[in-house]
Parts: structure tokens; sequence; C-alpha cells
């Protein structure tokens, strides 16, 4: 029977985007051994310039952090580095709201920024 990868959720503000690729690929290797999903945009960026096999939700402001949310009120993220551009303005931010709601109800590891989600990945706890 094949061992059920574990499944990390990447999302990055406009702002963010640069910093997420360079994020992914400091990281590539440990990336490598989950599951990937992002919003739209993200997951784009990470599998153009990473070579990141990622599945693609929404883009943001199209519902796509309300869709990574359900995912991760059902059980099935591992953890969720979301990488917030607190300069910029957000139509969807009901739904980073939600899914920052979402991760702190269920206990699950967030990144809201480059360095914790470097952090987290470093310990290896994942
Ligand atoms: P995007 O969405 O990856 O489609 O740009 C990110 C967001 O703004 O939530």
């Amino acid at each position: 029977m094949a061992t059920e990868r574990k499944t990390l959720a990447l999302i990055a503000h406009d702002g963010k985007k640069a910093d997420m690729v360079a994020f992914a690929l400091a990281h590539k290797d440990v990336l490598l051994r989950y599951e990937l999903v992002a919003t739209r945009t993200t997951g784009q960026l990470l599998t153009d310039k990473c070579g990141l096999n990622v599945h693609q939700m929404l883009s943001g402001p199209l519902g796509g952090d309300a869709q990574i949310a359900a995912q991760v009120a059902e059980g099935v993220i591992e953890a969720v580095f979301f990488f917030i551009d607190p300069l910029g303005k957000h139509p969807h931010d009901p739904d980073i709201q939600t899914l920052l709601r979402v991760c702190n109800v269920h206990d699950i590891p967030l990144a809201t920024n480059a360095a914790t989600a470097s952090f987290i990945i470093s310990t290896r706890a994942l």
C-alpha cells in the first residue's frame, strides 16, 4: 500500500511572491517530500520558477483561500505557509481571516512570513 504523503499549503500575496519563490528554492528538497496545494498564481509561480508539482486551487481573490481553509477544516493540510503582505489591500480579506482562523481553530502550524516558514521547515517537525 502506498504511503499517503502529507500536504502543505502555500500562498503568497503579490507583494510576497518573490519571498515565496526564494523560500521554495531554498527548501525544495523538503517540499518535494510533500503534496503541495496553492492558490492559483502562487502555484503557477512555484511550478514555473521552482519546478515543483503543485495542485492549484482558485486564485486567492476568487476563493482559493476559502478552498484551502476548507481543506484545513477537513484535516488534510499539515501546515500552511501564507506569506501575507501587511502593506497591501486585499479584496478577499474575509477569506484570508477565515483561513487564519481555521488554522487556529484546528491548531495547524501557520507561517505568515518567510522567517517563520524557514524556522518551521528547518526543525523537520512536519
Ligand atoms: P494567488 O492568491 O496565489 O492566486 O495570487 C493569493 C492570495 O492573494 O490569497
